[in-house]
């Protein structure tokens, strides 16, 4: 018998990512309500399911949908502001003050509203976001129908958002109490970075994540110069300090990772920290490379991430893991570095581990949430097709991104967002872009 929320999607290629490699043709995924119920033939599929809308979708490659394992959404808002600058010039001189005269609720909101389009538009169906206003961020995100883990910002500056570190860690518990019925956002304690975090600060942070089964979302060697400057100050780099305050474990979810010495790597393993590797972010700011085979030689699990639009400058989940392709490659002289296969695990299932969500999402298994993106691979510049996962990675961009569903809904119909005002949206952007031009303008 056919439920009425019965639907069929029949792509000429289904990449279901588990089992590992597997490319079926001709075969259609079955969704009842907002999961995924079987994967079969296309003939079988409609013979079974007679009454059940069939979407055919000719020369398209159907995947799990994208897992973006970091970014800031609100900084859409910031995109090319103050590109072409060193990190920490970037962040103390731009970033951060621009951030200290506009950021409001009213800001994250609109510019988590902008992010989710991109991201959607780009098929990301679920992001590790990071920012201030969190419960302003989520409310936009499930707006959306967005899957996403909402971080509970930790600093020592007071900020719009909250006073100090111990008003931070309230805020964001209370945001965690908010959210705890959520069908599409979860949450993690998400401290700065060991530069902008006490060792009190960590100690709470640690002592409740353990408590609540709570994910730590921390920005860690990123640069030569963060690691340089905490063995000067305090004698140790700040992956050691992590270690003395126990915050190495599995559910450690260190960010970019680009300073980082073998004893380092073995830590990293001993204690299973997962990575999340943004290499655009990283290759503008000039911060360095994250070793990626190295680590997953040590079976640590490396996940994909855009960072903010500010240092990208896009949300585009197909590039970002081709530069990821492309500069393991380079850095290691091995063509045989991150192939097709291993970058379409790395930005789907990898990055449902990193979120603790692989039992839900990551791949297109029967029992799992219907979080699926289709990609167009008909036009002439994807001609011939031998290996369509090849294509995806190597070829494509956000823009051939056609279909999108999230937890079975079909957030994006054909390029169009049936349920999102685009205008909306696109006007707010340019009020704040207005705002953002005259106080960057007070800039050196
Ligand atoms: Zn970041």
């Amino acid at each position: 018998m056919t439920s009425t929320t019965t639907q069929i999607i029949s792509p000429t290629w289904i990449a279901p990512v588990i089992p590992d490699g597997a490319l079926l043709l001709d075969h259609s995924l079955v969704i009842e309500g907002s999961r995924i119920t079987a994967l079969l033939p296309q003939t079988e599929a409609l013979a079974r399911f007679p009454d059940a809308p069939n979407l055919k979708l000719e020369g398209h490659l159907v995947t799990p949908g994208f897992v973006n394992s970091h970014g800031h959404a609100a900084m859409t808002l910031l995109r090319g502001i103050a590109d072409d600058r060193e990190m920490m010039d970037w962040l103390t001189n731009w970033i951060w003050p621009i951030e200290g005269e506009l950021v409001s609720e009213q800001f994250v909101y609109d510019g988590t509203r902008l992010a989710a389009m991109e991201m959607i538009m780009g098929g990301t169906t679920c992001a590790a976001d990071t920012y201030f206003f969190p419960e302003a961020a989520s409310r936009a995100l499930t707006q959306m129908n967005f899957r996403a883990q909402v971080g509970m910002p930790v600093l020592q500056f007071a900020n719009a958002w909250a006073r100090n570190e111990e008003d931070h860690i309230h805020k964001g518990l209370a945001f965690r109490d908010s959210i705890k019925n959520s069908s599409l956002v979860t949450t993690a304690f998400a401290p700065h970075s060991p530069y902008n975090v006490s060792d009190s600060g960590f100690n709470k942070i640690q002592l409740y994540s353990e408590q609540l089964d709570l994910a730590v979302h921390l920005h860690l060697h990123e640069t030569a110069t963060e690691a340089t400057d905490s063995l000067r100050n305090i004698g140790v780099r700040p992956i050691e300090r992590m270690n003395k305050l126990g915050i190495l474990s599995p559910s450690l979810q260190a960010v970019h990772m680009t300073q980082l010495r073998d004893d380092e790597i073995e830590l990293l393993a001993v204690y299973g920290v997962q990575v999340a590797h943004c290499p655009e972010s990283n290759m503008k700011l000039a911060s360095g490379f994250c070793p990626v085979e190295k680590l997953r030689a040590r079976n640590i699990n490396v996940a994909i991430g855009t960072d903010g639009a500010a240092s990208n400058n896009d949300l585009d989940m197909i590039q970002e893991v081709r530069s990821a392709s492309l500069l393991s490659k380079a850095t290691t002289g091995d063509a045989t570095s991150l192939d097709a296969q291993t970058c379409l695990e790395m930005m789907t299932i990898n990055g449902a581990r990193f979120l603790g969500l692989e039992d839900q999402i990551g791949s297109l298994e029967p029992g799992k949430l219907a979080d699926i993106t289709a990609i167009d691979l008909s036009h002439p510049s994807f001609q011939p097709i031998y290996n369509p996962i090849s294509q995806l990675v190597y070829t494509a961009s956000a823009r051939d991104v056609s279909n999108v569903w999230i937890g079975g809904k079909r957030v994006m119909d054909n390029r169009q967002l049936p349920e999102v005002d685009a205008e909306s949206i696109l006007a707010a952007t340019r009020q704040w872009q207005k705002k953002i031009l005259a106080v960057s303008n007070k800039q050196p």
